[in-house]
């Protein structure tokens, strides 16, 4: 593992210690977690997304990431963009377990590079750090503002993966599923209608070869051997912000915006636009 710190770290932190921090937007009401005493207030964010598969941080972080004027990086389409090119990953992947992160680091340089030549700067990590060694070098490198962890319940998780589908041309994500979980064991009833596509996506409409049930299953159970520790590493930190999703995009996403401190922002920038 020493061996593959030194491997990436020279690329990887000159690529996160060269990027420029920009001033976020030119709007008078300033996001939380932003106030850097050492830069005046100007820095932009570097947050992080985790939480189980299915349970919508591609959804949130993206929103998130349009919202805040950063780019929003997720490691699992940067993986799925390499499986036509790469049988080997694709086994990986369509099994459920986590790719090398000798990989992972190498895509999501590139991605970095690419977007630093973009003039690109803040990110929303999406799907990385998944191991705590990834958290471990992400730390070495640059500095984490702040984690947000989504929490669903497995039986609903495991629905919205099954019924979740791609647009083939656009790349947007649908949902089929119409959840309807009953309150049970102690955890709260939760509905959640499907978010269907437009009628020009409606037939181009795709299934990710790993949201099987078998496969939906596995990548759990990796994620809470592999990553819920991920969790309690920023915890510990004091940087980990833990979101019950309440239901679907129209309950959670003000919610969201309320524990962030990022609903007078929101109205602002929606007022000014
Ligand atoms: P999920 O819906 O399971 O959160 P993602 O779209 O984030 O899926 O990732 C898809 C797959 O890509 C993962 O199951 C894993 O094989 C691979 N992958 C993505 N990010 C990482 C990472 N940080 N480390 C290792 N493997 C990763």
């Amino acid at each position: 593992m020493a061996a593959l710190t030194r491997l990436f770290k020279p690329q990887f932190s000159s690529l996160l210690f060269n990027r420029s921090l920009s001033t976020l937007s030119q709007t008078n009401s300033s996001p939380p977690h932003t106030d850097d005493p050492n830069d005046g207030g100007s820095r932009s964010f570097q947050w992080v997304f985790l939480g189980s598969p299915g349970v919508g941080k591609g959804t949130y972080a993206s929103r998130l990431s349009t919202l805040l004027g950063v780019p929003h990086i997720a490691t699992g389409d940067l993986v799925r963009q390499e499986l036509p090119l790469s049988p080997q990953l694709d086994e990986v992947v369509n099994q459920g377990k986590l790719v090398s992160d000798e990989i992972i680091f190498n895509l999501l340089s590139k991605r970095l590079e690419a977007g630093e030549s973009r003039g690109e700067s803040g990110f929303i990590l999406d799907g990385f750090p998944r191991t705590i060694r990834q958290a471990e070098i992400l730390d070495e490198v640059t500095e984490i503002d702040l984690v947000v962890n989504l929490k669903l319940r497995e039986d609903v998780l495991i629905e919205k993966c099954l019924g979740r589908r791609i647009c083939s041309e656009c790349g947007k994500g649908f949902n089929v599923a119409a959840i309807d979980a009953k309150p049970e064991n102690g955890l709260p009833g939760m509905s959640m209608p499907p978010l269907l596509p437009p009628q020009q996506c409606a037939s181009k409409l795709i299934t990710r070869a790993d949201d099987t049930e078998p496969v939906v299953r596995e990548r759990l159970r990796v994620y809470k051997e592999k990553s819920e520790p991920v969790e309690d590493y920023y915890r510990k930190q004091g940087k980990l912000i833990e979101f019950d999703l309440p239901g679907g995009i129209p309950e959670s996403w003000p919610k969201l915006l309320e524990i962030l401190n990022l609903d007078d922002y929101h109205h602002k920038k929606s007022a000014a636009a």
